[in-house]
């Protein structure tokens, strides 16, 4: 049944990616008001953008310590990563750091783009750029605030756990 609510889009390493059918139905709307106004196509693609930027990030990060990602699902606002958690405590909240150190990786060269080419490039891909650095920049300051379903609650917490086990392999 959870399966009819979601459109399959593509895989990444073997990875389903799924987007919810309020995201389907939002698109549509998106594409045909994009024959008038070209710019909300690029604007909403790039906010989609950034979200599968962040999850992908999620997901490179859990592949490299071992764990199995098993789906992607892309809603209206927000996105997720469903993955196998580790038995380390470290592991779990370094995963958390994937997706914005992911958005930092586009978004250092979109706001340096965007800044030098500002006189030179179309409207469609300044607004592009804008979003991917500017827009990308300002949720990964938010999600890395330490709140209740943030990144933030968990990536902070590899750190002292960081510390301790540099500390105890001196030891
Ligand atoms: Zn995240």
């Amino acid at each position: 049944m959870e399966e009819f609510r979601y459109i399959s889009l593509f895989k990444f390493q073997k990875v389903p990616i799924y987007a919810h059918w309020s995201l389907c139905i939002i698109m549509l709307f998106v594409v045909v008001l994009s024959f008038q106004y070209s710019f909300i196509f690029v604007s909403v693609i790039s906010i989609l953008a950034i979200m599968l930027i962040h999850e992908l990030g999620h997901l490179l990060l859990a592949n490299k310590l071992g764990l199995k990602t098993y789906r992607i699902n892309l809603y209206l606002i927000h996105a997720s990563c469903e993955r196998h958690l580790s038995n380390s405590e470290y592991e779990n909240h370094l995963v958390a750091w994937g997706g914005v150190l992911a958005q930092a990786v586009v978004f250092v060269p979109s706001l340096l783009f965007f800044h030098i080419f500002i006189n030179d490039l179309p409207d469609y891909l300044l607004i592009s750029l804008f979003f991917l650095g500017h827009v990308s920049l300002l949720t990964a300051l938010f999600n890395l605030l330490p709140l209740p379903y943030f990144d933030g609650s968990s990536c902070w917490k590899a750190l002292p756990l960081f510390f301790k086990k540099k500390y105890y392999k001196k030891m």
